[in-house]
């Protein structure tokens, strides 16, 4: 994929087009040593009428949400959008095949200023749809339960915690993915201390349970999925019923269908949990990649 980065002054609601590959982020920046910050990380799918940002709206709102949760700048989703449809364009023109890749947008706090204030700064970049996506939208996944460390719920009591957005500080989430591997499975499931179950590391859990596709409640403890809510919005198309519910690692294995899902992923079947095998509905993980990919 083109090496491509466009770096965001969002004080001055200034861009400029660079080089991924060259160095942009001094190590003082609080993104850098202190996971300070926050991003997005969005699906574009080209079709017929050109390149559609999936759930971009949506996705933006919660970049606003992540923000504010942090006390960070408002962010300006004028500039935010002439950032992401500059980078699509540049990459249209540099790689006119490419129909499918995401787009990974990030503010940090930055710097300390001399004069005690922070100077955000932001950036944007393309990432691709690789390999290991691909097989687990074709093959599905297997997963662990983890537990997550806190009680379902604890998110109102304790704000400073930032559940429920979308930070830079994934070192947890990518040792849980560790953790995951070292037990031969593809993925993690966290849990709540008290038996809820929540998420994957970076992506939504959903069940089919008869008629009805349900998902964990965000207010459990979990971020609010863009995937998800886009799944949610065709599932009377469906046929189904879409309920937010408390579920347990029985109702998960005992589900007529499971899946993680998220922007990259779009929708991969959970076919095994714990060693326990789960049943795959083939035809609805299909129509459900072809709902996000809007093809
Ligand atoms: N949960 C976590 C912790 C995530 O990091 C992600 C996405 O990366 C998701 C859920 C899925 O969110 P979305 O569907 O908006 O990509």
């Amino acid at each position: 994929m083109t090496d491509l980065l466009i770096l965001v002054d969002p004080e001055a609601a200034t861009f400029e087009l660079t080089d991924l590959r060259a160095a942009q982020l001094p190590v003082t920046d609080l993104s850098a040593h202190r996971g300070d910050g926050i991003f997005e990380t969005v699906l574009v799918s080209k079709g017929a009428h050109g390149a559609t940002v999936v759930s971009r709206e949506r996705h933006f709102t919660r970049f606003r949400a992540s923000a504010s949760a942090l006390d960070l700048p408002d962010p300006d989703q004028g500039l935010w959008d002439r950032v992401i449809d500059s980078l699509i364009a540049e990459l249209a023109a540099a790689e006119p095949e490419d129909v499918e890749f995401g787009i990974r947008y990030a503010l940090s706090r930055g710097e300390h200023g001399a004069d005690g204030q922070f100077r955000p700064r932001g950036w944007a970049f393309p990432v691709p749809v690789d390999d290991h996506i691909r097989t687990a939208r074709k093959q599905g996944v297997t997963a662990v339960s983890l537990d997550r460390g806190f009680d379902a719920y604890i998110g109102s009591k304790a704000p400073w915690l930032l559940i429920g957005a979308k930070t830079l500080s994934y070192a947890v989430n990518q040792a849980a993915g560790r953790h995951a591997a070292a037990n031969n499975a593809d993925e993690a499931l966290f849990v709540s201390h008290d038996g809820i179950v929540l998420e994957g590391p970076t992506a939504n859990l959903v069940i089919r349970r008869g008629d009805r596709l349900l998902t964990p409640n965000p207010d459990a403890g979990l971020l609010l999925g863009t995937t998800q809510r886009l799944i949610f919005d065709h599932a009377e198309d469906l046929g189904l019923r879409a309920e937010y519910a408390d579920l347990r690692l029985h109702d998960v294995k005992d589900a007529d269908g499971a899946w993680f899902v998220s922007s990259m992923r779009t929708a991969v079947a959970l076919r095994e949990l714990d060693g326990h095998a789960i049943s795959v509905d083939q035809n609805l993980t299909d129509r459900f990649q072809t709902i996000v990919r809007g093809r």
